[in-house]
């Protein structure tokens, strides 16, 4: 045997090692990594400025939407539409309720504290979003996102009441992840507020490296929220990962969520 032939065979058995461990290298949809655009809050830019920048470019986001928000009640055509195109309409509660008894919180009001709420209330109000949701997309099927990164209330996780409505949910805590490590109960992404297209691009490729999750976490693209990253910057980004499409699976986290569920060994399903 040819030296070469020997290492072309070490170099198939220790691929196909590799696989057997969960490690190939291309796990997400048969891509380097996955990236999922996520905006919050239901606001005015999300229809005026996110959805022309996504859909120039034919990507899918997913909108946090909170039922409440009059960007809901005036603008139902709008985010009916942009369903229809594919992104998706996620559910970030009735009222984003927040708990007002942590450092920091001095902008919850009375009526929105979770920490007055009881876990019925809270999960009452989240399957009233999902019905008015359904009501506007006619889907059945989509992910949750916790107000504030909120997971409790009086000490009780409430979306162990909420697991199989949703295929999953999105928290605030940053991080990379793996099929197999992703906790579908309390996603992990990355917070965007003022940083460069650089910083944001930086993130990817670390995805792309790692072969891992990356979400995007989003409110204000170009204003109309105080948290906000700058539009260009924003389009910077997009434009970077629709020249690596090729590596890059993009896709709203409800598709995301249920290729981790489908590829999860059992064991590590919550
Ligand atoms: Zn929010």
């Amino acid at each position: 045997m040819t030296l070469l032939k020997y290492w072309f065979i070490v170099a198939v058995l220790a691929g196909y090692a590799g696989m057997a461990q969960g490690q190939q290298t291309t796990p997400w949809n048969n891509k380097q990594c996955a990236v999922v655009l996520t905006y919050d809050d239901a606001i005015d830019v999300d229809i005026d400025n996110v959805l022309p920048a996504l859909d120039s470019l034919n990507f899918k986001g997913t909108f946090y939407i909170i039922g409440s928000s009059p960007v809901v009640a005036k603008r139902i055509s709008s985010w009916r539409k942009a369903a229809a195109h594919g992104h998706e309409l996620g559910n970030h509660s009735l009222f984003h309720p927040c708990d007002g008894s942590l450092p920091g919180r001095g902008f919850v009001t009375a009526e929105n504290d979770l920490s007055k709420y009881t876990v019925a209330r809270a999960v009452n109000e989240i399957r009233a979003n999902n019905t008015l949701l359904q009501a506007i997309d006619g889907k059945t099927n989509r992910t949750f996102a916790y107000p504030c990164g909120d997971l409790q209330v009086g000490g009780q996780y409430f979306y162990n009441q909420l697991k199989n409505d949703f295929a999953g949910a999105r928290g605030v805590i940053p991080g990379f992840e793996s099929v197999n490590d992703t906790n579908l109960d309390n996603i992990k992404c990355f917070m965007i507020n003022g940083q460069s297209a650089q910083y944001m691009i930086g993130l990817v490729k670390q995805a792309m490296q790692s072969h891992t999750l990356l979400v995007f976490l989003f409110h204000g693209v170009g204003g109309g929220h105080n948290i906000n990253v700058g539009l260009k910057e924003h389009s910077s980004l997009l434009h970077y990962l629709k020249k690596n499409e090729s590596t890059i699976w993009v896709a709203p986290m409800v598709d995301v969520a249920q290729y981790i569920r489908k590829n999860q060994p059992a064991a590590v399903k919550k």
